[in-house]
């Protein structure tokens, strides 16, 4: 049987390692650079690719577009061969400093063993050397090549995005939702409807090329990613709506989770475990709340 390649070249030093939920990014400058860190269970592997493509060297860098636990919880497992500095928002470097928020991470990555039918024998434990970065830093790569910082809340009080230049590709994180492969999108304004909203008019501002997304897939060329956009925030409008309306008979955040998802909502492909659907639905939903419906009462 043909080896089906584990990883690729996008475009000059840019490589991406492929998985079905959860493709993670390598920059090959003068500065190695890894773009979040999946999940715990894919560390091996991951580990294994890098080698491949780094041959003697190691990750010196790793940005985290935010803290959630299907970004982060390979983290401190990478950390302990490639010894780098992770770069971060203030928010997601607090997160991650936080015992009890590694303890639930750990929890939601132990969730995503059992999903995949996998032993687990290890457990997310906290990175070091997370360094803060800001709107507006540029993280140098090479001397030709760096990456600009933008702040994009509204998935996550913590989201950034990172924009590499002069190529133009954009890593959003989860800023502008996912897109399953079938090609559906599902907003995820987990901590503001009005911030992801305004986030994604930010990142749709930016032209980028390439848009190298944390799940699923890369969109290339400024017309698709456009499009991706425009109906990223179509989508959200329309989820928003829903909840509006199930706000007006009932506002028992938990109770229209739990509609939605068995309903109208469901990651078919990101398949993450029960728990941090309901969580990321009904965090939707109090976003809604506070924001359109308490306000007007
Ligand atoms: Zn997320």
């Amino acid at each position: 049987m043909a080896r089906i390649k584990n990883f690729s070249n996008i475009i000059n030093n840019v490589f991406v390692i492929h998985d079905t939920m959860f493709p993670v990014y390598i920059i090959r400058g003068q500065k190695k650079i890894l773009v979040d860190c999946s999940i715990l269970s894919k560390g091996p592997r991951i580990e294994e690719i890098l080698e491949n493509i780094l041959q003697d060297d190691k990750i010196n860098t790793v940005l985290l577009t935010h803290s959630h636990y299907d970004h982060t919880g390979a983290c401190a497992y990478l950390q302990a061969t490639h010894n780098f500095e992770i770069l971060a928002s203030q928010r997601t470097r607090e997160i991650l400093q936080n015992p009890k928020a590694i303890e639930f991470i750990d929890k939601l990555n132990q969730g995503f063993f059992r999903i995949l039918g996998q032993d687990s024998k290890t457990h997310v434990t906290m990175p070091e050397n997370i360094v803060t970065v800001h709107e507006g830093d540029k993280i140098p790569v090479s001397p030709s090549q760096w990456l600009q910082v933008y702040e994009t809340p509204g998935h996550s009080r913590c989201s950034l995005s990172f924009l590499l230049q002069p190529e133009n590709i954009l890593f959003p994180g989860d800023a502008a939702g996912i897109i399953e492969k079938d090609r559906t999108i599902k907003p995820l304004f987990l901590s503001s409807y009005t911030q992801y909203i305004a986030s994604i008019k930010k990142l749709s501002g930016l032209d980028a090329e390439i848009l190298a997304l944390p799940h699923n897939m890369i969109i290339k060329g400024r017309k698709k990613i456009q499009a991706f956009f425009r109906r990223a925030l179509v989508e959200a409008q329309k989820l928003k709506d829903k909840i509006f309306h199930e706000l007006q008979i009932n506002t028992d955040s938990n109770a229209i989770a739990e509609k939605l998802l068995a309903k109208e909502y469901s990651f078919p492909t990101v398949d993450g475990p029960r728990e941090a659907q309901l969580i990321n639905l009904s965090a939707m939903v109090k976003s809604i709340y506070f924001e359109l419906v308490k306000t007007v009462e």
